[in-house]
């Protein structure tokens, strides 16, 4: 037994349970014990070709490998990473929609601009909003700097849930002064959801109401914007920043994970909006401390591979990108066609990754298994089951629905 602590007292020993990767290799071993034809694996949450290959665009990575080894071997220019970097993940992302003062922070992913915003806008003990529906990390990032939860639903009936939202913020701010929302939009993680414009209006619309009565910073986490079908359009809401208050800040969480398919180059960016220059300044000279004490600077080829692909590949980019963001529509229609028909329940999916399929929790353990002995991997998430078509190729995905309520009926039936 050990009988000290050896890490610090305040923090939550009890190791991570990572739902998705004993899963992933439990479907794995299905596929090596009874052959990848008779096994459904909806479990992995990248990009695959209809091979079954993880998908990694060629314009991408022929960029990387025709970089200077010097430019592969050296530290980035500064902690906060390249200014051609930068000002590119300005014009790539903003695309000229967003018109307040703004900097950027090179981040190890869209992890590290998430990580560094909960680290550094918020004191152990506050409380973070979050979505109840959400990606695992953001609540293990609350764990590990000490913060509490409030969570707001995400839907009413098809809708975003706003007042659900405005009710995580009332009730956090009785308790504090300070309000840290997280939204992950477009293209939710699990969900699919996009907001509309005018969802999106009437969130800038309540948390300026909030701002009156402390600093509001709203993060936007857009891991997943560039396989929105709308493309250019999708960057259109970023002009709704615009209307913030001068007691708010925005920081826009990019990744380049799923934007180039470089998951591993662990590349990424904190873009950080606001009306008055000196919010920017005090972010940016937070986060660039926090970047210089936990990883230093970011990885210097991914940075420059983004400026090449940007400046000197962009037709290419554009074309292997899009055939994806196509594939991933035949593939999540498909889908939700077969769902519809046979009267499986989702929650309201525009784009993205992920179908997530409407239930309680305790059905959803119980259904979870059952897919599993007949052979359909999924990932469990909060309320529901996520289907990643993003990894399943269509011939995987055609009679999926049908299967999966008829499982669904056996279950509930018991
Ligand atoms: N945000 C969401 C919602 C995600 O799903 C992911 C990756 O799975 C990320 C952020 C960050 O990924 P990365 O750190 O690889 O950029």
């Amino acid at each position: 037994d050990i009988m000290n602590n050896f890490v610090k007292d305040s923090v939550s020993q009890t190791p991570i349970v990572d739902t998705v990767f004993a899963i992933v290799n439990r479907a794995k071993e299905a596929k090596k014990a009874l052959g990848p034809e008779a096994v459904t694996d909806a479990t992995i949450g990248s990009l695959f070709t209809e091979a079954g290959e993880l998908a990694a665009l060629d314009c991408v990575f022929d960029s990387l490998k025709h970089l200077d080894n010097k430019v592969l071997a050296s530290y980035a220019a500064g902690f906060t990473g390249n200014p051609d970097f930068r000002e590119k993940v300005i014009d790539w992302v903003l695309d000229g929609n967003s018109h307040l003062y703004r900097e950027v922070i090179a981040t190890p992913g869209g992890t590290g601009a998430v990580a560094m915003t909960i680290q550094e806008c918020l004191d152990p003990g506050q409380t973070v909003v979050l979505p109840e529906i959400a990606w695992g990390s953001y609540s293990l990032m609350a764990q590990m700097n000490n913060l509490e939860t409030e969570t707001y639903e995400l839907f009413d009936g098809d809708h975003f849930h706003i007042e659900s939202l405005k009710a995580a913020c009332r009730k956090t701010m009785e308790k504090q002064d300070k309000l840290v929302v997280v939204i992950n939009d477009p293209c939710h993680n699990p969900t699919g959801y996009s907001m509309t414009r005018k969802e999106w209006e009437q969130v800038i619309d309540f948390l300026n109401e909030c701002s009156r009565r402390c600093p509001v910073v709203l993060l936007n986490d857009i891991a997943y914007i560039d396989f929105a079908y709308g493309q250019k359009e999708a960057k259109k809401y970023f002009s709704v920043f615009d209307d913030i208050s001068g007691n708010m800040a925005v920081v826009v969480a990019f990744s380049l994970s799923k934007s180039m398919t470089s998951y591993g180059m662990r590349c990424g960016a904190a873009i950080l909006i606001a009306k008055e220059p000196q919010i920017v300044q005090q972010l940016k000279t937070m986060f660039e401390k926090d970047a210089r004490a936990t990883w230093s600077n970011v990885n210097n080829g991914a940075m420059a591979m983004f400026v090449d692909v940007l400046d000197n590949h962009l037709a290419d980019y554009d074309a292997q990108r899009l055939a994806y963001v196509d594939l991933l529509k035949q593939r999540s229609e498909l889908f939700l066609k077969e769902a519809g028909a046979a009267g499986l329940k989702h929650y309201p999916y525009k784009e993205g990754f992920f179908v997530t399929l409407a239930m309680d929790n305790s059905l959803r353990d119980r259904y979870h298994e059952a897919l599993m002995e007949e052979h359909i991997y999924t990932v469990k998430v909060n309320k529901g089951i996520r289907v990643a078509i993003c990894s399943m190729p269509l011939e995987k995905v055609r009679g999926l629905a049908r299967r999966m309520k008829d499982i669904l009926d056996r279950v509930q039936a018991a």
